[in-house]
């Protein structure tokens, strides 16, 4: 068996790994980098088959939906199958018509059941799932001639599904031969601290809520399905209902998952902002809003829910919630990465909440293993050799781990 990380080796996001065996190529990842501008398809790896003209190309494996890990597959042939869990594709269905711009909506192909094996030509393939800040993400096990490779995907074990890692440490695969692990987390937190828990992150927003008088404005992304459960959970503990909007309903029930917040239940309200109304008028999405509708409330109700409310915030809000008089004692909450913030992608946002002199706080957990979450993975599978991947400090892995062997982007070698 023949790999490569054709990006990813010295780099977060645009993660994509090529497995050859028996003249048979599968990918692992499809993504765009962080720092992608426009015109994407100059990101495309140089792979054979893209176009779907190469049969030995047999599908692509994506392991959980962020786009630094599906991004590019817009820009390959639909004739190529693409694995991924079935909840993760529905959300992405959901999600991409709401976007800007030209996101891709998977191909058909495999979708995976967490522990069950499936065959693609000569590979056999295994999706763990795992605690990430993304819905239904796994890792995945991948075997051919009897060697045995481990993408570790990203995850964490400081989430709402922690158990899923211990369900994992506890029965771990055996043999590993090679493990591509990511390193997020490596150069941004300190070997020895840890991120806080999610159920953490829900007690903060606690405190938050039951000392603030008007609407709370909670910016979070309506992906990150854990947040959304903890920022549901502070709201119920304090008396609140949670606002989401048309975007964020859908995205909560393609989750296909009963047991989390819907548009439906009592303590959530659906309120469509005037951006999105025009989006469901040029679309003819009536379906989907009368679908959502049973709670629907209107600005002058958020006016007069205001300290009884927690909205779910996007940027889009702003002028509905300005016109509809709703600011005053009003908090903004940014629950999401800081780097965002940070290389002004919230600019807009930023010189509005000064503009009305709405304070902001932060409160957020990483999606991603600390270097001790890491290392107990490592302890546990063992393997052979450790591979980095998904970090801005592969040099940092011989520090933390045994048996590390680092490899270049574009670099081909045999296992
Ligand atoms: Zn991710």
């Amino acid at each position: 068996m023949r790999i490569c990380i054709h990006r990813g080796s010295k780099q977060i996001g645009g993660s994509c790994v090529e497995i050859e065996n028996c003249d048979q190529r599968l990918l692992v990842d499809f993504g765009l980098p962080l720092d992608a501008e426009e015109n994407h398809s100059q990101y495309l790896p140089q792979i054979s088959g893209l176009d779907g003209s190469d049969p030995s190309l047999l599908g692509v494996l994506i392991s959980h939906p962020h786009l630094d890990h599906f991004g590019l597959l817009a820009h390959i042939s639909p004739k190529i199958p693409v694995a991924m869990g079935a909840a993760a594709r529905r959300i992405l269905g959901a999600a991409v018509p709401f976007l800007p711009g030209n996101w891709p909506i998977p191909s058909g192909g495999w979708n995976y059941q967490s522990g069950k094996r499936f065959n693609i030509g000569p590979f056999c393939v295994t999706p763990f799932l795992v605690d990430h800040s993304a819905y239904d993400a796994y890792a995945l096990l991948i075997e051919s001639s009897g060697k045995r490779i481990f993408y570790s995907g990203d995850f964490r074990s400081h989430g709402r599904r922690a158990t899923l890692f211990e369900r994992l440490t506890e029965n771990p695969p055996q043999n590993i031969d090679m493990l591509l692990l990511e390193g997020s987390s490596l150069g941004r937190l300190a070997d020895s601290q840890q991120f806080p828990t999610e159920k953490e992150i829900e007690n903060q927003l606690v405190q938050i809520f039951s000392s603030t008088e008007g609407l709370l404005l909670v910016h979070t992304s309506s992906q990150n399905i854990d947040r959304i459960v903890s920022i549901f959970r502070a709201s119920k503990r304090t008396g609140r209902k949670v606002i989401i909007d048309l975007y964020t309903a859908a995205i909560l029930e393609a989750t296909g998952n009963a047991n989390l917040p819907q548009s439906a239940w009592s303590d959530v309200a659906l309120y469509v902002p005037q951006t999105q109304r025009l989006q469901i008028k040029n679309n003819a999405w009536f379906d989907l809003l009368k679908r959502h509708s049973t709670n629907r409330i209107f600005i002058e109700d958020i006016k007069h829910l205001s300290n009884r409310a927690t909205l779910l915030f996007r940027p889009l809000h702003r002028f509905d919630l300005e016109r509809g008089e709703c600011l005053s004692d009003a908090i903004y909450i940014y629950s999401q990465w800081e780097g965002y913030w940070e290389q002004g992608a919230y600019d807009m946002v930023k010189d509005w909440l000064e503009r009305y002199s709405i304070p902001k706080l932060s409160t957020h957990t990483s999606g991603h293993a600390s270097p001790s979450e890491l290392k107990n993975l490592v302890k546990m599978l063992s393997p052979r050799k450790i591979v980095p991947i998904h970090s801005f400090f592969p040099e940092k892995y011989p520090e933390l781990f045994p048996k590390v062997e680092a490899h270049n982007d574009g670099e081909w070698w045999e296992i």
